[in-house]
């Protein structure tokens, strides 16, 4: 273009990259009026659809659906001709949207943005160009792709190749003749999977070299989707409107079917009708529980691999294709046409580099460690530096000198996958901590860009210049972005969504998993919220207010959102019996929890009548005699029996290999205040005077409970302290009510909209106590003497009205010499540790739930935990 100039040219605002990103981010910003200069280091625009012109490129998000929606007139005027446009349908897209809106004129191509440097005092960044460039701006924004960045080769040797090397994300602009040549083909991703059947059709020879086998099922490619299209000629808005709040970017009826409760002939027919649309979010929709449960995941991998072996005549071929070491969908699946078929032909073959490694890549070929191939060429299909590999290229330097490299050394931290502490009005699009690659990227980009152009309007009209986030909101995101990841079973696969595979890139889930629509309500909550989170300054003034987004867990969030939609009665203006029949069936129908040795079911004669029991024993060897743990279970008094908490019940028993005996005991309205509180202790006598028979290691026993279970568990250890015995290695304190104080900050903060509500809690007491009996230890033991109580665990639950009479309870039994362990289960509600298996975050909590029961034994025989 231009000659450099000598002085730095001024722009309010500079964009890298011009690809689907970049483009509508150019055009945004001019319609805002602000000067603009945008670079691509590519001859044009189309960024992704610019580079990859392999043969067989092609999108796999239908192209009803990966489009930009900005331009109602170019929807009107564009039509796709195939449901999978290749690349140069994408990239003839992506010129016409150039033109229509001659964006071109602010673009500066083949140019790559080499150094961006914050100036503290001019509040500006100071940008240079790989042509020498410099240019100053007050906005710098990076749309610069998520697979923008190719990865470089690891293979001993590369350069030495005397044949034809091509990369598919760098495919020659001219094309590639294979005919009658030995092709090699390195990589079986999504491009390999893409361009290994047309290599084949011209190639005389074809070795897949493949190092990880990926799921692919096939796009059934043809003319646009008849369905969708009808969807968006009837109402087009509506469409795309359920797009922008759909969970991956395209309109989806989430099934409510579950892999584990699914007849065989539901799970065959969810399956062959996902395999036949040929859409990868109808595939990782065939049951709602396939991304988390790995039994549910299971049972959709192994279809896909019988799939593969029904289709790959060569049954050693079928087995190396067959995909086992990740769950489906935990690394990106790809649609493919004829991928497994070609394998079929006399001419084709696969290495599988796992038991046949490449030793070097040789003058003539490829040396493997058994066999040496000649080759005319080498096609490597091995993928991009993800997400980060780009923005991390070019030299950002913020604050006080420090680098955007240095800062992400141990992994991406972002605010909203959009700005990061330390760089000024520095935006991303699609960074990590956005949803990004796991979406419909046109949509998701759509929404970055709307959000960002949206800010610099509401800045400039408050005037101000600069923004950046808090630490605090920083870390909260990067806090919700691995929270969310850490329910599913994506981290568990070395995939490069975790970095795995470019050698030392740090380990973190890269994009936000919690979905296209959680994001968006996140982003539109901050702005509605002052910016919260954001730092705002401007001549003379500065706005911040700070805070984390989203603190709760996200399948509390979940429960708490399917709940609201249930439209169930406040328990506290029901009758005891009527809440006690709806918290029946709302335990109806949730999981079992985890198997144990053995369930049995018994009673305990006390002065007050019998107490109906039910034991749990641990499973596998040895046999016994194990610890005993009495525990009570939850409902204020009121509600609850031995079936409310069986599978927390379980839980605890797996967990801590102890034998775990859940009692029933007498419940308010029928026997109010100190009934429930007698019985605990009367029990706790009782299983201690069989501990034998019970298969219990006498002199090893705690107690334990959850919520008002933990309130009359916490009294009888004062009982059994005050009668001299019987001896009590420990107690287990879940969200316990310790007191009868409804002031406290917690009830302030999370008595309303968590399940349980101050109401409620009001609702309990009234029904067990007398105002006038509320003080006493016997109701609320944090005002009794807590010397000589048993070694403690308190857990306490961060939106739970009781979180802060917990937390006063630890406090208490320290001061008085107890040793008191105190475990916040970060992100939940009163209920969500009970929720074995649906909660699925609760898991962690109930481990160290479990290791702290273990160490009230510590000469007990060692148990294996469950993992
Ligand atoms: C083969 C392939 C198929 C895909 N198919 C789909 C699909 O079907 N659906 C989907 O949602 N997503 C798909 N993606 C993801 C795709 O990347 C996005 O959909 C989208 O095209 C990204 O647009 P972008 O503008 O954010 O980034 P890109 O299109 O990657 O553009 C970034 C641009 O920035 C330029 N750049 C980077 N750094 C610099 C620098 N320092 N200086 C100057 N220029 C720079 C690059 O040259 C590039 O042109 C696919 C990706 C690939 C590789």
């Amino acid at each position: 273009m231009n000659k450099p100039p000598s002085v730095p040219e001024h722009f309010d605002a500079v964009v890298v990259g011009a690809g689907f990103a970049g483009l509508y981010m150019l055009y945004r910003l001019r319609e805002l009026g602000l000067s603009v200069r945008a670079f691509d280091s590519a001859a044009d625009v189309g960024g992704t659809w610019y580079w990859n012109r392999y043969p067989g490129a092609r999108c796999d998000i239908p192209t009803t659906d990966y489009a930009y929606t900005f331009d109602p007139d170019l929807e009107k005027e564009w039509t796709w001709s195939e449901k999978y446009a290749t690349q140069p349908e994408i990239l003839d897209y992506l010129r016409l949207v150039a033109d229509r809106h001659s964006l071109r004129s602010d673009i500066e191509f083949s140019a790559a943005v080499t150094s961006a440097r914050w100036d503290e005092q001019e509040e500006r960044w100071a940008i240079t160009t790989s042509s020498g460039q410099e240019i100053r701006c007050r906005y710098y924004i990076m749309a610069t792709g998520c697979l923008s960045m190719p990865k470089s080769s690891e293979i001993e040797g590369a350069g030495r190749f005397g044949g034809q090397v091509y990369f598919t994300s760098r495919w020659p602009h001219e094309g590639a003749d294979f005919t009658g040549q030995r092709v090699a083909v390195i990589g079986t991703g999504s491009s390999g999977i893409q361009s290994i059947p047309l290599i084949a059709r011209q190639a005389s020879q074809l070795t897949v070299f493949q190092r990880t086998a990926n799921f692919s099922i096939p796009a059934h490619n043809g003319p646009p989707s008849a369905d969708r299209l009808k969807r968006l000629d009837e109402d087009r808005d509506e469409y795309r409107h359920a797009a922008r709040w759909s969970r991956g970017g395209i309109p989806t009826d989430l099934t409510d079917v579950f892999g584990m409760t699914a007849s065989e002939a539901v799970r065959r027919e969810r399956f062959e009708a996902a395999w036949a649309q040929g859409e990868l979010f109808g595939i990782l929709n065939v049951f709602a529980d396939q991304g988390f449960n790995p039994a549910s995941n299971d049972i959709v991998a192994t279809m896909i691999r019988e799939k593969i072996r029904s289709t790959v005549k060569d049954p050693g071929t079928a087995e190396a294709l067959s995909p086992k070491d990740h769950y489906f969908g935990t690394k990106r699946p790809c649609l493919d046409s004829g991928y497994f078929e070609t394998f079929n032909l006399p001419h084709v073959r696969l290495v599988d580099l796992r038991t046949q490694p490449i030793v070097s890549i040789t003058e003539e070929g490829i040396e493997t460690a058994d066999e040496s191939f000649g080759f005319d060429a080498i096609v490597y299909a091995t993928g991009f530096d993800a997400m980060t590999g780009a923005l991390v290229a070019a030299d950002i330097t913020g604050r006080d000198g420090w680098s955007l490299k240095e800062k992400w050394a141990a992994g991406p931290s972002t605010y909203l996958g959009l700005m990061t502490a330390g760089f000024p009005n520095l935006f991303m699009l699609t960074a990590p901590g956005s949803p990004s690659v796991l979406s419909n990227m046109a949509v998701s980009i759509e929404q970055h860009v709307d959000w960002v152009a949206g800010c610099l309007k509401d800045m400039r009209e408050a005037g101000f210049e600069t923004i950046e986030p808090t630490a605090l909101a920083e870390s909260g995101w990067d806090q919700h972005v691995q929270d969310c990841a850490a329910i599913t079973l994506y981290p568990t696969a070395s995939s490069w969504y975790m970095g795995a595979n470019v050698p030392g890139k740090p380990r973190v889930f890269l994009p936000y998993i919690g979905g296209v629509d959680a994001y968006r309500k996140a982003c539109d909550d901050v702005v509605e919220q002052d910016y919260l989170g954001f730092r705002m300054t401007g001549p003379g003034r500065a706005r911040c207010h700070d805070g984390v987004v989203r603190r709760m867990q996200p399948d509390v969030a979940l429960v708490l959102e399917l709940l609201a939609t249930l439209g169930l009665p406040p328990m506290d203006t029901l009758s005891a019996a009527d809440a006690r029949a709806l918290m029946a069936a709302t335990a109806a129908t949730r999981p079992p929890g985890p198997e144990v040795g053995e369930v049995m079911d018994g009673v305990i004669p006390v002065p007050a009548g019998d107490l109906p029991y039910r034991l749990y024993r641990p499973a596998g060897l040895p046999e016994g005699p194990h610890p005993l743990v009495v525990y009570f279970h939850g409902g204020g008094w009121v509600l609850g029996n031995l079936d409310s908490d069986d599978p927390l019940c379980r839980d605890l028993c797996a967990r801590s290999g102890a034998v775990v005996v859940s009692v029933n005991y007498r419940h308010a309205p029928e026997d109010r205040y100190p009934a429930a509180a007698l019985d605990a202790f009367a029990a706790v006598q009782w299983v201690d005077a069989n501990a034998i028979e019970l298969g219990g290691i006498p002199g090893q026993l705690a107690v334990a409970g959850w919520s008002a279970g933990a309130n009359i568990a916490a009294v009888a250890c004062q009982l059994a302290r005050d009668a001299g015995g019987p001896h009590i290695s420990g107690q287990l304190l879940i969200c316990p009510v310790v007191d009868s104080d409804l002031t406290r900050p917690s009830y302030q903060d999370n008595g309303d909209g968590y399940i349980l509500t101050t109401a409620l809690m009001r609702w309990f007491w009234d029904h067990y106590a007398d105002p006038a009996d509320r003080g006493d230890p016997l109701a609320a033991p944090l005002r009794g003497n807590l010397e000589g109580l048993p070694p403690t665990c308190i857990v306490t639950a961060d939106f739970d009205p009781l979180r802060d009479e917990g937390v006063a309870y630890a406090r208490a039994l320290e001061a008085a010499g107890v040793p008191a362990r105190l475990t916040r289960a970060r992100g939940h509600i009163h209920t969500s540790l009970t929720m074995v298996d649906v909660v699925i975050s609760g898991a962690p909590v109930r481990a160290e739930i479990g290791e702290a029961l273990r160490t009230f034994f510590p000469n007990a025989v060692p148990q294996e935990p469950v993992s």
